[in-house]
């Protein structure tokens, strides 16, 4: 039971939302799966996925372990293992997940756990590298494992699919044209030679904004569920998700000449009042927000970040607010505040998310 101050607030009204925004892009019959990986970037994935699990199609988490969670927490909507390891295929099995075979060595270790198990068309995913280079088939494995998959009822493919190296990026068309190219090819060579048809999918948030055309039969769709599109006219038509609030533990009055926080970085030059507040860079509030980089809202004023930001606190320069400990905080609660973090963290708004850290409470409301 997490009872810690510092709340994070995820806003299931908004999730629904986002997820009506995009699905409102595409034909009504294409199949929506919701990223939930990485702790719902840095919310809670079995919150967020118990709010969608009767409106969105699939889950993807990236490892065994997150898929898990899911399943524990009742959910049975089918989940696909973005990044499965070969160690954790049993349990894969076991909570009936569904494992993304990238490769022959984790394919052919899954083939031999399936007939071990005598599974019958147990449902796998096959990836296809188009250019990211980082998890997939190349054209050349198309024949072998269609060789493979004629001479086993074990498993069945339920998608073929591949991910885009730079779908919000325009200057990068040609290569995201043919990375769909690409994967276009492989859609046929396995639709001529299975008696069934696959799943396809290959286009994620930024995808679906800029390709929509390459939409298939699913799109996953993971930033844009939480609130962030390509650009700001896109992200003002998303609501935002993630609601970090903590509250002040203590106030002291500093007098010139004292110092706050480690390496004395912050100098009084006059008499300034601080608040300490209950999150610090072990929460996900970067150390280069500190020494007034960043701020957060006290009472609707900010409150800059005096000093350096420490592990589980840091303190907050309220010499012009009125406010008294047991006050309210916002560190963020829009868009605009998360990605001012990002920029200040010299970061991606993916990584300020998803560095929300575990200790952090999480409550979702409707
Ligand atoms: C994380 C991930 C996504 C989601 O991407 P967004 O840009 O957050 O929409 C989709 N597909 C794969 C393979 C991923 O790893």
């Amino acid at each position: 039971m997490n009872n810690h101050v510092t709340v994070l607030e995820i806003d299931g009204n908004a999730l629904e939302h986002n997820l009506h925004y995009f699905k409102q892009k595409l034909k009504p019959e294409t199949k929506i799966l919701a990223v939930v990986k990485a702790f719902g970037y840095g919310s809670d994935g079995v919150k967020v996925a118990d709010f969608l699990k009767d409106k969105v199609d699939y889950f993807a988490v990236a490892y065994a372990s997150e898929g898990i969670a899911l399943r524990e927490a009742n959910i049975n909507t089918p989940i696909l293992v973005l990044h499965p390891q070969i160690p954790t295929l049993a349990d894969i099995v076991t909570y009936k997940l569904e494992p993304n075979l990238y490769c022959f060595k984790v394919f052919d270790a899954f083939l031999k756990l399936a007939d071990e198990e005598s599974l019958i068309d147990y449902p796998i995913h096959l990836k296809f590298n188009t250019g990211l280079n980082r998890l997939g088939f190349k054209h050349a494995d198309i024949s072998k494992i269609l060789a493979c998959l004629k001479e086993t009822n074990h498993i069945k493919v339920q998608s073929l699919f591949s991910h885009l190296a730079a779908s919000e990026d325009l200057n990068e068309r040609d290569f995201t044209t043919n990375q769909i190219a690409n994967f276009t090819y492989v859609a046929q060579e396995f639709y001529k030679n299975l008696s069934y048809e696959p799943i396809l999918h290959v286009l994620n948030t930024s995808g679906v904004v800029n390709y929509s055309d390459a939409q298939f039969n699913m799109v996953r769709i993971g930033i844009g569920l939480y609130g962030f599109g390509n650009d700001a006219k896109e992200t003002s038509q998303l609501k935002n998700t993630h609601n970090l609030t903590s509250i002040i533990s203590q106030i002291h009055s500093i007098e010139p000449g004292e110092t706050v926080g480690y390496n004395r970085a912050f100098i009084a030059t006059e008499t300034v009042k601080s608040a300490t507040i209950p999150v610090g860079h072990a929460d996900g509030i970067s150390r280069r927000l500190g020494n007034k980089k960043g701020f957060v809202l006290i009472n609707n004023q900010k409150a800059p970040i005096i000093g350096n930001v420490c592990m589980d606190m840091i303190m907050v320069d309220v010499t012009k607010i009125e406010c008294k400990e047991g006050d309210n905080v916002i560190i963020f609660n829009n868009q605009e505040m998360i990605k001012n973090i990002a920029m200040l963290s010299e970061t991606i708004v993916y990584e300020t998310l998803t560095a929300i850290s575990p200790r952090v409470k999480k409550i979702l409301t409707k």
